[in-house]
């Protein structure tokens, strides 16, 4: 039986939860005034990434150049290996923004994220390879091509690139840890790993998730400026005009011509974490320092879909270690790190039950644990609060993005992807509130929208345009 504190007085176990909810509400609550401060110094982070090299954000240069005409058409293969899964995809593309996929996904296991780099490679050429036999295969399993199929792959980490078929992990983020791969070439290793299965397949570009998105979501969407990623991970990219990226002066490209910029700007106030210090919590730092990367990602850890739940999580541990949750249970299974997926959150924050009986057999079924309604209540009154700092803070990002590109006068289109953005309900809407918060009436000029899936899409359209590019005897 439960010897709740207050348990046979609901009345009073309401007033103790309320009073924790009024200590949490002041824990995770932005108000514009910050929320304009962050973005302010955010502007400044992003100039700086562009003039020096190596800078925490860092401002990647993408070598896609220029916008899709929107006319590439062809059939490509897109390999994307994300925060979560590793997919594998045939893209056929129509024109007119026109496309066909046909896919396969595979979960990553903790052990894959972990394992030594090359077997990750060993990994995707492997899955490839299956997904060509299953797909272009005879009845002996020979693969006979017509004309070589181009692959583009999606390697969604921060990569140093010279060239858009080359690029050197500058390190691993979303909790991989996988050894002998930062600061090495990862299309070279991803090559290696394609002869060793003789994959009869030729990568022509390299790219990063956001930089597919900002090409995919522009192919169908014209007015599309900023793309932004709010999965696992959180990033966007935009194009930049080359003639204002003063660190790659010296390569001589022609000035009056664009690059897409992975901006990498999860790293936002990592190392000195001096521009979020009033918003930080003690739930972040303990997430921070206990992660494979402390002080990196900083901004990321606060906002993005793998450490929401893990917030929640914390919070919770703390009641019960205060005494104001579980007593009596049994709580080894929630205190358990990463236990809680940020997938609850939004399950708590969309339950229709009156009585949240959905949140009630979350608890039990998952975490052998009862609950109350006023704790259920409670709850989803603090997934609201977690989830609502993430959606604002989010917002800084794409507003220091506008700012710097002056796209608030004309407004613009960001496409937008990523578990929390298409799954946690009310998250894009809290980011549009959070952009008017920044800049008045105007912020409804910025408007984000679910993108078309840049990581296999964008990926065959930039392999399209790199094609089209080398025929043309360009760069
Ligand atoms: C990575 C980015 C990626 C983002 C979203 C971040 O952790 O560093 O490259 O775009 O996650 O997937
Ligand atoms: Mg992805």
């Amino acid at each position: 039986t439960r010897t709740h504190l207050h348990e046979d007085n609901p009345h009073a176990r309401e007033e103790d939860l309320k009073k924790l909810l009024e200590r949490y509400t002041k824990t995770f609550t932005i108000t514009p005034q910050r929320l304009k401060m962050i973005t302010d110094n955010f502007v400044g982070v992003l100039e700086k990434g562009l003039e020096e090299p190596e800078q925490t954000v860092p401002m990647l240069p993408a070598y896609v150049f220029g916008w899709p005409t929107g006319e590439e058409v062809g059939s490509y293969l897109a390999l994307d290996l994300g925060g979560t899964n590793l997919r594998v995809c045939h893209v056929v593309l129509k024109g007119k923004g026109k496309f066909e996929v046909t896919q396969s996904k595979f979960r990553l296991t903790e052990e894959q994220k972990q394992q030594e780099g090359q077997l990750l490679f060993d990994f995707c050429a492997e899955c490839l390879n299956t997904f060509i036999i299953d797909h272009f295969g005879d009845a002996n399993g020979d693969v006979i091509l017509e004309e070589e199929i181009a692959l583009g792959f999606t390697f969604s980490y921060p990569m140093q690139q010279d060239a858009i078929d080359h690029g050197k992990l500058i390190r691993w983020t979303k909790g991989f840890g996988n050894p002998n791969t930062e600061g090495r070439d990862c299309a070279a290793m991803f090559r290696q790993s394609l002869e060793k299965f003789k994959v009869p397949i030729k990568m022509t570009s390299l790219i990063n998730d956001t930089t597919g998105t900002l090409i995919a979501s522009n192919y169908v969407r014209q007015d599309t400026r900023i793309a932004c990623i709010f999965g696992t991970g959180c990033n966007a990219a935009y194009m930049e005009h080359i003639g204002n990226i003063p660190k790659i002066k010296s390569l001589g490209l022609p000035d009056d011509e664009d690059m897409a910029i992975n901006c990498e700007y999860g790293a936002f106030d990592s190392f000195t974490h001096e521009h979020m210090a009033e918003v930080r919590t003690k739930y972040d730092e303990y997430i921070d320092l206990h992660s494979n990367k402390p002080h990196e990602q900083t901004y990321e850890k606060m906002i993005a879909g793998l450490y929401l739940g893990e917030i929640f999580r914390l919070v919770m541990c703390e009641m019960v270690d205060e005494g104001s949750l579980f007593l009596g249970q049994n709580t080894y299974k929630i205190e358990k790190p990463y236990s809680f997926d940020t997938a609850f959150l939004s399950l708590i924050e969309s339950d229709p039950t009156e009585e949240l009986l959905t949140v009630t057999g979350l608890f039990t079924h998952f975490f052998g644990l009862d609950t109350t309604i006023v704790e259920r209540k409670f709850f989803r009154e603090l997934a609201k609060l977690i989830g609502t700092r993430a959606a604002r803070l989010s917002s800084c990002g794409i507003a220091a993005l506008v700012i710097k590109m002056g796209y608030l006068e004309e407004g613009c289109g960001v496409g937008a992807d990523g578990s929390l953005y298409s799954k946690y309900p009310g998250f894009a809407d809290r980011l549009h509130q959070a952009l008017v918060d920044i800049f008045g009436e105007k912020g409804k000029k910025i408007v984000t929208y679910q993108a078309e899936d840049g990581s296999g899409v964008g990926s065959a359209i930039i392999a399209a345009m790199t094609k089209a590019r080398k025929e043309a005897g360009k760069y």
